[in-house]
């Protein structure tokens, strides 16, 4: 019954670090990774509110009171929403959810004088529970009165990455900007070209097995959410074009069937990861055999 899974979602909820906040305001608190937080705040005890899309004519009375505001929007909307934000109680804290990080920070110490921190959970809303999950945060202002945030989400399992706005976009710009850009552009050719994805899974390792579920886990996604995080800065799209730039001259050395230019190449690509190629094989095998191991169960 209703009350039953209830009273045993309480009994398998968190304890709550501050039992004395007003209400949570989740700003696109409907979407993916809006319902987790919700989720997991309510689990943990906190009074929690939605402000959807079609909420904004009630915005003042559902924000009056809130003793935190989360935002969690698509990240094309996400700064003009958050200059909507101007009238919060001033202690209220102001956070948001974002996979880039330097223009919504800015946007909200811009235009709230209270507490401010930026976030990025490193997961997607697929995952089940946060254990070993990483979120990176931002200080804003007053970090004083986040900490208790901060030690949440380490009860909820996860574990703290402390970065400024500036190197997180940099970082972003390999770990998703380019990543995510060569899967799509791999996955563009694999439809081109029209393969029978049956035949290649069966004549595949595991290894490139892997590599085909990489990619395509890709398009069961959203692909506003991963146009807006490819084209969310123009360092990405410059360091895309370096990428692009490499690709045709790598594939000159092919052109030219130059196999002194490839191992020279190599070389300096093995030198470069030193120690780490060693580290990188062992990983990836470790990896395969659980892979192995969770496929043939
Ligand atoms: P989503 O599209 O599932 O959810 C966004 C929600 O915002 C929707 O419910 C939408 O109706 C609502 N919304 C749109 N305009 C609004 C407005 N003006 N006011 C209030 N609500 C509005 O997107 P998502 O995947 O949950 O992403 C939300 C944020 O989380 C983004 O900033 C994204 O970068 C970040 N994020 C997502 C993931 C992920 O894997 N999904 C991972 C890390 C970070």
């Amino acid at each position: 019954t209703m009350r039953e899974s209830y009273s045993s979602e309480n009994d398998s909820g968190f304890k709550c670090l501050n039992p004395q906040l007003r209400p949570i305001v989740i700003v696109g608190g409907h979407g993916q990774l809006g319902k987790l937080f919700c989720r997991l705040f309510e689990l943990s005890g906190y009074q929690v509110k939605t402000l959807g899309s079609q909420d904004w004519d009630r915005a003042d009375e559902i924000l009056h009171d809130a003793g935190m505001v989360v935002v969690s929007v698509p990240i094309h909307l996400t700064e003009s929403v958050i200059a909507k934000l101007g009238n919060l109680p001033e202690d209220c804290l102001l956070a948001d959810l974002t996979s880039v990080k330097s223009g919504p920070l800015q946007a909200m110490l811009e235009v709230h004088k209270g507490p401010v921190v930026g976030l990025h959970p490193m997961f997607g809303p697929d995952i089940p529970s946060l254990a070993k999950q990483v979120v990176v945060y931002c200080d804003g202002r007053n970090p004083e009165s986040y900490q208790w945030l901060l030690e949440q989400f380490q009860i909820w399992g996860a574990t703290l990455n402390r970065i400024s706005a500036i190197e997180h976009d940099q970082g972003m710009t390999l770990i998703q900007a380019l990543r995510h850009f060569t899967s799509f552009v791999y996955g563009v050719h694999l439809a081109e070209e029209d393969p029978k994805l049956e035949q290649l899974m069966s004549l595949s390792s595991p290894i490139y097995r892997l590599e085909l579920a990489m990619v395509g886990r890709l398009f069961a996604q959203d692909a506003q959410l991963y146009g807006d995080i490819i084209m969310s800065a123009p360092q990405n799209i410059a360091m895309i074009k370096r990428f692009h730039q490499r690709f045709g001259e790598a594939i000159e050395m092919l052109d030219a069937q130059d196999k002194d230019a490839f191992k020279q190449a190599f070389g300096q690509v093995s030198g470069w990861f030193g120690d780490y190629a060693e580290h990188f094989l062992a990983e990836s095998q470790g990896l395969l055999r659980q892979a192995n191991d969770s496929t043939h169960r």
